[in-house]
């Protein structure tokens, strides 16, 4: 079963996923060391996931043996990092299911990819009055951008609010949409929450109004199954470090038709086609987009991490990572004192809690001592600190090489703050 919009309520008794975690995490060495003489507990995966041997393995023969500049060089060296690169692309292609891959540009991450399509797209179709809606659970990644925009261009920013489980009120989302909407941009899932959106159904209702959506799919990439032919998202932003592959990878997927419209992002080298003092003219796609010398090592990275995750049966990840979840939702959420920050029906990978007067960064603090790797803090998503009324959260993000052993271990860790502060 894959957590797609379709399924991801429906729930797999853990006895009935095959999924043999101990043998996968012999896949990612970090994972085997010891912190503050614990057991490594890595349950930060939403804001970095970790890398699996074969992924190091493909960047070090890159750098060993192929590490030259692309697309410009006839020698072989050049031809072979070249080819690497762009088999990286055709990977991420299919990945995601876009028709084209010169539709997938390579950028550092999801925010990059974000600002990329306020550069190209907003800067050029966005005008004065024009609206842009995101929702109340974004990431800065995907506020900023559209604020910059908007203060540019006097358009203005609306936002679909949130209940108090942290899901999107799509009832105020369609009172939003109108004539002067240019664009939505939404997450697929909620960094802070670990929310799944409707992004299909938030796309079909944008696309009734001819308005394009842009998807954040920075947490939904490494969770779920994405097809964004099924999506019809017009946009669709990811980043290379949360899917096991390296720092300064990323991608944002864009509608062909839409980038061809699009101004370039940054000017430079490998973007053009001719350059005079009087004029430049521009690469077709996906060049145009990707200026200067990109993180050629990283996107290669990229697609051994793609390659790792269509070797493993991904399918049963999902279904375990979920399980793995609900699990550790069920045993934190019974411990007096605990508040679980995010009640959706749909979740994926995402545990935020708060500790009854106890700071998260003395939660984190403590847990470190525990070697236990959480995050405290906004989560990049202040706005959601507001709606919920806290300063911040601890957030547990799993991945598919988490055990309900860790889970334990976390549940009393948490116990133990509890009473160092009681
Ligand atoms: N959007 C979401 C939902 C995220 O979780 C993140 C990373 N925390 C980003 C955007 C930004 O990703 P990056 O920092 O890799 O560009």
């Amino acid at each position: 079963m894959i957590a797609t919009e379709k399924t991801v309520e429906q729930e797999q008794p853990i006895s009935n996923i095959e999924w043999d975690v101990e043998r996968v995490r012999e896949d990612f060495p970090v994972l085997s060391q010891t912190v503050n003489g614990k057991p490594l507990v890595y349950l930060d995966n939403a804001a970095s996931s970790q890398v699996p041997q074969v992924v190091i393995d493909r960047g070090s023969k890159y750098l060993q043996e192929e590490h030259s500049n692309i697309h410009r060089g006839v020698h072989y060296l050049s031809q072979r990092a070249t080819t690497a690169y762009e088999g990286a692309r055709e990977k991420v292609r299919r990945f995601i299911n876009a028709r084209d891959s010169r539709e997938c540009i390579f950028v550092r991450g999801a925010t990059e990819g974000i600002n990329l399509v306020m550069h190209g797209y907003g800067r050029k179709f966005v005008g004065e009055g024009d609206e842009i809606i995101i929702s109340a659970m974004e990431h800065h990644a995907n506020i900023v951008p559209w604020q910059m925009l908007c203060e540019e261009k006097g358009a203005h920013l609306r936002v679909i609010p949130i209940n108090d489980a942290g899901e999107l009120i799509l009832d105020e989302y369609d009172a939003l949409l109108n004539e002067r909407t240019k664009l939505v941009a939404i997450a697929h899932i909620s960094n802070a929450l670990g929310t799944v959106n409707p992004v299909k159904e938030i796309v079909a209702r944008a696309h009734k109004m001819g308005v394009p959506v842009l998807a954040d799919g920075a947490q939904s990439a490494p969770h779920m199954v994405v097809d964004v032919q099924d999506l019809d998202c017009d946009f669709f932003a990811f980043s290379g470090h949360k899917m096991f592959a390296p720092t300064g990878s990323g991608v944002v997927y864009g509608k062909r038709e839409l980038l061809e419209k699009m101004n370039p992002f940054q000017g430079g080298g490998d973007m053009i086609r001719t350059v005079t003092f009087e004029k430049t003219t521009y690469a077709g796609l996906p060049n145009k987009f990707e200026a200067g010398t990109p993180a050629i090592a990283s996107q290669i990275g990229l697609g051994a991490a793609i390659d790792y995750l269509n070797s493993i049966n991904r399918e049963q990840a999902v279904a375990y990572e979920h399980e793995l979840l609900r699990y550790a939702t069920e045993k934190i959420s019974s411990i007096e004192g605990v508040r679980i920050i995010g009640t959706a029906r749909e979740k994926a990978s995402v545990l935020s809690f708060i500790v009854e007067d106890v700071h998260p960064h003395d939660i984190g603090t403590i847990l470190d001592q525990e070697g236990i790797a959480v995050r405290a803090g906004h989560h990049c998503a202040q706005p959601v600190m507001q709606r919920f009324q806290v300063p911040a959260t601890a957030r547990a993000s799993f991945a598919f090489y988490n055990t309900r052993e860790e889970v334990d271990t976390l549940a009393r860790a948490i116990e133990k703050v509890i009473e160092v502060f009681s």
